[in-house]
């Protein structure tokens, strides 16, 4: 093998792929990242980190610059109609930091590419990876590079052509390619869904009214709603569709489609948002300034059969998909990338046998099973109010948090895991 050939490729620069190649370039590996967009997300999917992917940032001497562009968020309230029904106390878990960091996912994904160029390692955006061969002598992998130069069209109208082709010979690769992952389909997985899809209608505005430190969950009708109050008086508004709303009807959505990241979103009619707002969050009488982002997007639950195979291994959004209100797709993936880097690292040095990669899949399954709602394990008890009881295999993945943090969170509702 050359010596510059990398010993890991990551496939995806999300921020699961670009945390994966800083664990491993920190441990001194020779890693390469490549994407096939032209640039890191351009808007703020994923909004806030837990507690948990604090300590993770900090580990890597990233903290500082996070928090400089973060809010906290130190509660979860619960309301129905103009009542708040229950409240949970993010300082209540044992961890250094006690609260949730909402900041841009594109803010974060920028701080993880400048900390990797910082180490030599710089993304190749715009490079997608396209042929895979195992063959008993390692690993092939075609990356194609693709440009848009010399069609003579603005970036908008172009098309993309492959520049040029080349092959790496990595010992590893890590699949943090979203969730239409290519690494998935290498590794013959399926990606079946395990839970309910839900569809929301997310607007982003501005607001001078005082949201506070608390994220809101709004029950009403059988529809889960929420806000995250963001920095600079902005604030993200999910409202979850109803069969009667269904992505397809004409009531609240126009023709506009949106672009991202190769994926078209349906535009909603701003007027839809003065109804949610009046229907599903009376409590809520500030004005409405500066709608900058107004989508329809669903949000399926989703677990691949496979978390990884012999060289092939999968972190992130390749991995699963769920519900978008505890921000767990982000933040677990953050510590799967964390995880998986690690093991790698190990196996590479000589330190551990494959048998760590495969103690990665088994902790992922586990975790994945109670976060879906999947092993039966999380069960109401005689103090758990009675209008959370419809929810309790939900409601694992509807707070920012996961693990014991998570265990203890549900505790303050009276919700319980069993042995
Ligand atoms: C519109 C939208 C709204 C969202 N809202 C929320 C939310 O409110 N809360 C929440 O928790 N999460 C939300 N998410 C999900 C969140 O963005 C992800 O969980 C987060 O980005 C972590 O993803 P990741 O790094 O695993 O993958 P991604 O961020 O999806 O990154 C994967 C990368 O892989 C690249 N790639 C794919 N295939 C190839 C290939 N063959 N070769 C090279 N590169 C490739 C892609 O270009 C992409 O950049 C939202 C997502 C979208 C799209």
């Amino acid at each position: 093998m050359f010596r510059s050939e990398p010993e890991v490729l990551v496939v995806g620069a999300g921020p699961v792929g670009l945390f994966s190649a800083l664990t491993l370039a920190r441990r001194g590996h020779r890693v390469r990242v490549i994407d096939k967009e032209w640039r890191p997300a351009a808007h703020s999917y994923a909004l806030a980190l837990h507690g948990q992917s604090l300590e993770l940032l900090e580990e890597t001497g990233l903290l500082a610059p996070v928090l400089a562009a973060s809010r906290r968020i130190r509660r979860v309230s619960f309301h129905e109609g103009d009542t708040r029904i229950a409240g949970i106390d993010l300082n209540r878990v044992h961890r250094d930091y006690t609260f949730v960091s909402v900041l841009r996912q594109d803010v974060l994904e920028r701080i993880l590419v400048e900390a990797l160029a910082d180490r030599g390692v710089k993304v190749w955006w715009n490079h997608e990876m396209t042929q895979f061969e195992d063959s008993p002598d390692g690993l092939e992998i075609t990356i194609d590079k693709l440009s848009r130069e010399g069609l003579g069209y603005s970036v908008q109208h172009g098309e993309w052509v492959v520049a040029k082709s080349r092959t790496v010979r990595p010992q590893f690769v890590i699949g943090a390619d979203g969730h239409r992952s290519r690494v998935r389909s290498i590794l013959g997985a399926g990606f079946p869904e395990v839970g309910r899809t839900r569809s929301f209608a997310v607007f982003e505005f501005r607001t001078e009214a005082e949201l506070g430190d608390e994220m809101r969950i709004m029950l009403a009708d059988g529809s889960l709603n929420l806000v995250w109050p963001l920095p600079d008086h902005y604030s993200r508004w999910s409202f979850e569709l109803t069969d009667d709303e269904a992505p397809t009807g004409s009531r609240i959505k126009d023709r506009s489609e949106v672009q991202l990241g190769g994926v078209e979103y349906p535009l909603i009619e701003e007027s839809a948002l003065l109804e949610f707002l009046r229907a599903r969050a009376p409590w809520f009488r500030g004005e409405v300034d500066d709608v900058r982002w107004r989508l329809l997007v669903r949000f399926e639950r989703r677990l691949s059969t496979t978390v990884g195979e012999g060289k092939l291994w999968l972190a992130g959004d390749a991995l699963h998909m769920t519900s978008p209100v505890g921000i767990q797709s982000m933040n677990v993936g953050l510590r799967e990338a964390r995880d998986l880097a690690i093991a790698m690292s190990d196996v590479l040095d000589g330190h551990a046998d494959h048998s760590a990669l495969e103690r990665y899949r088994a902790d992922r399954e586990t975790e994945w099973d109670f976060l879906l709602g999947m092993d039966d394990r999380t069960r109401a008890t005689a103090s758990t109010d009675p209008r959370f009881v419809p929810l309790v295999n939900e409601l694992p993945s509807m707070l920012p948090a996961s693990g014991a943090d998570l265990v203890q969170l549900l505790g303050q509702l009276g919700i319980e895991r069993t042995a």
